[in-house]
């Protein structure tokens, strides 16, 4: 947090004009109350992201895209010498195993090695990575990027808006952006800020102070979403971003089902003076302290949220039931099946689900094809007796190898690789209701993941979603209502409910 000068002959690393700069990535959101790990495996393989990228592929692959590193890339290609080390994330679940953390750590940390001398390095890291020995995979992380090149070379990382920050994070960087936006509309932006400060400082030689703050609260995910109050409104007053002359200024809402003593939100700000730094910091956390008991906790049981829907919903304007606490991109199953059951029960027609977790079901349809009926226990594959699956009969309406391109706003241009996929009509004498049943766990935040099995979102009358918020970007625009529900789920967003045991004392609960 202290502002100091580099060296100059740390300036002097790019073979050109242009200062040389390591680009990495490293990016997990830990649920420590969700029952699947986070393996290396997990961070290798492709999902609804990226698999684990190396040296030059990274700009194929990440150039153009609405990811940090992405935005990183194409704002600096012209004005740095970049070395792209490696970028790796894995859909959001449990501890990092130590093997996975240990593994990736080291790949970073020996392509930085590699690209040495450098002028600067800038990490795309999520900010909630718990690993099974660190609380703080990301201060970890940094301490060892530090260790190795010493305080001269500055480091730059982007955050996500729901990272947990940390002391360390703060004294370990040099400087830290955060995403304004959930759902995460400016993820490119952030990566693009995070290196337009960065070679603020490559260029003046100097450090600026960050002051940081921890919030006494935590917020449920369900409640962040920038497209409503009080969010809208904090994320608007922070200060356009500039120059470290003047003042930088981030927040970060934090990821609460993350059981480590600093979860919650936070305000770092930074600046070359150290009483505009710390002002901005105060003012800051002045509103957010009063904020505190704005934001919009409210969820209806899938009862009440079913007839909501029934009444709201008609073809071509949809109503949308968010299934928040099932959504896979904050580290749950996305296997219940408790709103299924009771849009079913309800006799909801015109209705479409995703997307459901289910490997073996989706294995059998691709075995049965399609137009052919298949009887099974949908979902209910983990957690037990308190996740019992749906069972009954299912028509294959859709089969996919379940690649395909997003094209929301959120993840435009991003490749999906979902595994096999495949349309289930629930065969039922009441109910119209079909199901998008993947191999990989994915958050429903685009409507292709409907579309690519043929089904149009724009055209039903009900539509279960297993995201929290991030839904909004692509089916706000659709919808005739937009309905929490509390079915079960591993994103657990009632946090008195939460067993924590970690936390700092005194943090307030909503
Ligand atoms: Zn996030």
């Amino acid at each position: 947090m202290s502002e100091t000068a580099t060296s100059p002959t740390a300036r002097r690393a790019g073979s050109g004009a242009n200062p040389r700069i390591a680009v990495a990535g490293f990016q997990h959101e830990t649920n420590c109350f969700t029952p699947i790990p986070a393996t290396l495996a997990d961070f290798v393989r492709e999902d609804g992201w990226p698999g684990l990228t190396e040296s030059d592929s990274l700009i194929r692959t990440f150039s153009g895209t609405n990811i940090p590193i992405g935005g990183f890339i194409d704002a600096m290609l012209d004005r740095a010498e970049l070395v792209p080390v490696l970028w790796a994330s894995a859909e959001p679940s449990n501890l990092v195993e130590r093997d996975a953390f240990e593994v990736i750590s080291a790949k970073i940390l020996d392509g930085i090695a590699e690209a040495m001398p450098l002028d600067g390095i800038y990490l795309d890291l999520h900010g909630a990575m718990v690993c099974e020995d660190f609380e703080d995979g990301e201060g970890e992380l940094l301490a060892r990027v530090r260790n190795f090149t010493g305080q001269d070379v500055p480091i730059a990382a982007s955050l996500d808006l729901h990272a947990n920050v940390t002391d360390e994070m703060v004294s370990l960087a040099d400087i830290i952006t955060v995403f304004r936006t959930y759902p995460h509309l400016d993820m490119a932006q952030t990566g693009a800020r995070a290196g337009d400060l960065l070679l603020e400082i490559i260029h003046r030689g100097r450090k600026p102070h960050m002051a940081f703050r921890k919030l006494p609260f935590l917020i449920p995910l369900q409640a962040q979403g920038t497209d409503t109050e009080p969010a809208q409104s904090l994320y608007g007053c922070l200060p356009a971003p500039g120059s470290l002359g003047t003042v930088a200024a981030e927040i970060a809402l934090g990821f609460p089902p993350a059981d480590i003593r600093m979860c919650g939100p936070a305000i770092i700000t930074a600046s070359y003076s150290r009483e505009i730094a710390e002002h901005a910091a105060d003012m800051t956390q002045e509103r957010l302290l009063w904020s505190e008991s704005q934001f919009p906790t409210g969820m209806d049981p899938p009862e009440t949220a079913v007839r909501r829907a029934l009444t709201a919903g008609r073809a071509g304007r949809p109503a949308i039931l968010a299934d928040v606490q099932d959504n896979s991109g904050a580290g749950a199953t996305s296997d219940t099946t408790a709103l299924l059951a009771e849009l079913v029960r309800a006799g909801a027609r015109n209705t479409a689900l995703a997307a459901l977790c289910d490997p073996e079901i989706v294995a059998a349809a691709h075995r049965a094809g399609t137009g052919r009926e298949i009887r099974a226990v949908l979902g209910g594959k983990t957690g037990g007796s308190e996740n019992p699956g749906f069972e009954g009969r299912f028509r294959v309406s859709a089969l996919s190898d379940g690649k395909f391109d997003y094209r929301g706003s959120m993840m435009n241009g991003v490749r999906a690789n979902l595994g096999p996929t495949a349309a289930l009509q629930v065969v039922d004498s009441a109910a119209d209701v079909q199901v998008v049943a993947t191999s990989e766990r994915t958050q429903c935040l685009d409507r292709a993941v409907f579309s690519h099995l043929g089904i149009e979102p724009a055209d039903m009358t009900i539509l279960a979603l297993k995201s929290t918020v991030h839904f909004r970007a692509d089916f706000a625009p659709l919808a005739s209502a937009i309905i929490p529900v509390e079915a079960p789920g591993y994103n657990p967003c009632r946090l008195r409910s939460i067993p924590y045991r970690r936390l700092r004392r005194g943090v307030r609960l909503m």
